[in-house]
């Protein structure tokens, strides 16, 4: 069951802060607070779905394939296109913490500051 409490549905909304990378109608990146790597950005639908497999079942083919282009207009943004890992943690047992769907984008190269 999907909680419109939580952070990220609060930063979705304009309720709580981020450091934005990339936003449009179907999604938006940021900087992870407490990030594991030089590069470290979520990347999050906008739309109630809790995991990967919640999202990929559930949400309409035009959100989905707008988050898909999201992250490949992140990446190519960010400098990282060639060189970065992909992890959706799904489900407590394996370390999910916020249940909105979001997409880690890892990358020991740090992204470019100049855009
Ligand atoms: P997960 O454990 O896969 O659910 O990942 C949740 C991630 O969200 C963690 O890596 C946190 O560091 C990150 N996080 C939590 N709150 C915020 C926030 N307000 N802004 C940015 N990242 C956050």
């Amino acid at each position: 069951m999907y909680d419109n409490n939580n952070i990220f549905a609060k930063i979705i909304r304009g309720d709580a802060p981020s450091t934005k990378i990339y936003e449009d109608d179907y999604a938006l990146a940021f900087q992870n607070i407490a990030p594991r790597a030089k590069t470290h950005i979520l990347i999050i639908p906008k739309g109630e779905y809790t995991d990967i497999y919640d999202f990929t079942a559930n949400a309409p083919t035009e959100l989905q394939s707008g988050f898909w282009n999201a992250v490949r207009k992140t990446v190519e943004k960010l400098g990282i296109s060639g060189n970065f890992r992909a992890v959706a943690n799904t489900g407590a047992g394996a370390g999910q913490s916020v249940f909105h769907f979001h997409l880690h984008i890892m990358s020991d190269e740090r992204f470019k500051t100049d855009f």
